[in-house]
């Protein structure tokens, strides 16, 4: 493994960040997951724009452009000869003194890691997962806008915790005024009546990547898709729930909070998707 630390490439065990970086003494850093399908960056474009958006939104200036952040994931990519894998992409706010002020920080650093990707065991995908709803709710957009992949995700944390604690792998969360936003790692759609529905990003919701790409395949199979405002109850009464996101691509949900979703088995909307979306990483 060779992981890419401010233009120099290290071995796992020598790849170290010094304990005065911002990004681990508050978590002031941004960050993105990508994946990689027969040696092909998926929607590398689309992940460093969302990065420097991230950025911007924070006032982190990268010390690079995002053409040479896109030949520095390309070329860290070539030295792991990975085909199929995950990138993670991070930028923090770099060394600084202790206090908060990022002012002390003089330069960004900027850590490209390619990995294997985990996914959620194969079985799920066939069988579909069983989500709880989280009480823990996502960070209100006025005081941290949630389309910020910041690397302070403390709130899903505890979500996520909470699912593990009710038996399940992922836990849905809602916003302050109590509709659903998305999942801790992934977002959320319900299938009904023949359309598609997702929260919107001031919802509480990451512009995902892979949302924005199912919302496209839906698109070209003809089924409309729509963004809008759901509640628990839209969730219980769908005739079909999945999960979208870069590590678990399109997750059936087959079970909420004990109510089981439809028939309790992965539908014909999820499984079109899903066959789409297949071609599209494929193609
Ligand atoms: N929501 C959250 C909170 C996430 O961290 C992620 C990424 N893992 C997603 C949604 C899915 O976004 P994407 O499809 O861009 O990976």
């Amino acid at each position: 493994m060779k992981i890419y630390i401010d233009g120099e490439y290290y071995d796992k065990a020598d790849a170290r960040v010094p304990v005065f970086d911002h990004g681990l003494l508050y978590g002031d850093g941004v960050f993105e997951g990508i994946r990689i399908y027969r040696g092909k960056v998926f929607k590398l474009r689309e992940h460093v724009e969302r990065l420097y958006r991230s950025a911007k939104a924070l006032l982190l200036d990268i010390p690079m452009r995002t053409g040479e952040m896109e030949n520095a994931v390309l070329e860290t990519v070539k030295r792991n000869e990975k085909q199929d894998g995950y990138i993670r992409l991070i930028v923090t706010r770099g060394v600084g003194a202790l206090g908060i002020d990022p002012v002390s920080c003089e330069r960004a650093t900027v850590i490209i890691i390619v990995a294997d990707i985990q996914l959620y065991p194969e079985e799920y995908y066939r069988s579909g997962i069983s989500i709880v709803t989280a009480s823990s709710r996502r960070v209100p957009s006025d005081c941290l806008d949630p389309r910020i992949k910041s690397l302070n995700y403390l709130n899903n944390i505890l979500a996520k915790i909470e699912a593990r604690q009710a038996g399940c792998l992922e836990a849905v969360m809602l916003n302050r005024e109590g509709f659903v936003s998305e999942c801790t790692g992934d977002n959320i759609f319900i299938a009904k009546g023949g359309g598609l529905f997702t929260p919107a990003a001031y919802h509480g919701a990451l512009d995902g990547i892979t949302r924005q790409t199912v919302m496209q395949v839906a698109e070209s199979l003809g089924i409309p898709a729509h963004e809008t405002a759901l509640t628990r109850y839209d969730l219980y009464t769908a005739d079909e729930c999945f999960m979208t996101g870069t590590g678990a691509e399109i997750i059936p949900v087959i079970k909420i909070d004990g109510r089981k979703v439809g028939d309790g088995v992965p539908g014909p909307v999820t499984e079109r998707l899903r066959k789409g979306f297949g071609e599209l990483i494929m193609a």
